[in-house]
């Protein structure tokens, strides 16, 4: 049985060559009524204009990528990042996004419990800029293989434990297929996330076996080895109703034709999702 559209969402970055513009015709083309917003795509028009493309595009904006990289050798940077953070809420704001996604961050070479400690302490103090704008924290885990230098949030079990430490109906967790998938504990976490109110955010892409970059090459989904629809029931089993996103980097696909890509994707995503 093939899945419609209806809560299918593409985020700008995967379709990283086109401008916002672009990436809103092409949406409006193939009928995907959501669409992620990267920083980077906002910035060369500004949040207000932006704003004003998307709401008359009639496009759903599901989230804005991305804040976080909390942890910091200095209380300065620390601080810098915290400025940063409340920008993109403001930005979130201007734009219509429901939830800014958090990349926790690590740095190279500092202890990851104290990354964590520096994490807790980074969303424990943004969590009342973001109530106050209305705005939630969606703390994405990351794949171990990123535990270095982009997330010392690995598992969906820690990412639950900052819910639970910092309390609040602003903070939750997006969980992408790619990220989990590996965690034996993966159904069980997402579950206790749906229960607990928690879980906000879902994305989808596929883990090529043979994979040929760390970070650009993200397989469409069908295209390798997780179990798509059998972790989405998971998190609809739990409560989930919100959208699936579609995150892929893939320098290979960034290289081609991306109105092919977009029609690719689609396709996949009714099949394989
Ligand atoms: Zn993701």
């Amino acid at each position: 049985m093939l899945t419609d559209l209806t809560r299918c969402s593409i985020h700008t970055m995967t379709m990283r060559p086109w401008s916002l513009a672009q990436t809103i015709s092409g949406l409006q083309r193939v009928g995907v009524p959501g669409i992620t917003v990267w920083r980077q795509h906002l910035q060369p028009y500004g949040a207000e204009v932006a704003g004003r493309m998307l709401r008359a595009s009639g496009l759903r904006v599901t989230a804005l990528c991305r804040g976080g990289f909390f942890p910091a050798k200095d209380k300065p940077a620390r601080e810098a990042a915290l400025v940063d953070n409340r920008r993109a809420i403001d930005e979130a704001v201007t734009i219509g996004a429901p939830m800014v996604v958090l990349v926790c961050g690590a740095v190279p070479g500092m202890p990851l419990s104290e990354a964590r400690q520096q994490i807790h302490d980074g969303i424990a103090a943004l969590e009342p800029y973001a109530k106050a704008n209305r705005v939630k924290l969606a703390i994405e885990p990351l794949h171990p293989l990123y535990a270095a230098d982009r997330s010392a949030v690995n598992t969906m079990a820690q990412a639950r434990a900052i819910c639970e430490a910092v309390r609040s109906p602003w903070v939750g967790i997006a969980a992408d297929v790619y990220h989990i998938w590996w965690d034996p504990d993966a159904e069980v976490e997402l579950a206790r996330a749906g229960a607990a109110g928690w879980l906000c955010g879902f994305h989808v892409c596929d883990w090529r076996v043979e994979t040929r970059d760390l970070l650009n090459d993200r397989g469409l989904m069908g295209e390798g080895c997780i179990d798509i629809p059998h972790l989405r029931n998971a998190a609809e089993r739990a409560g989930f109703t919100g959208f699936n996103e579609v995150e892929i980097f893939s320098t290979t696909r960034w290289a081609g034709d991306q109105d092919a890509w977009l029609d690719a994707i689609v396709d996949a995503y009714r099949r394989y999702t």
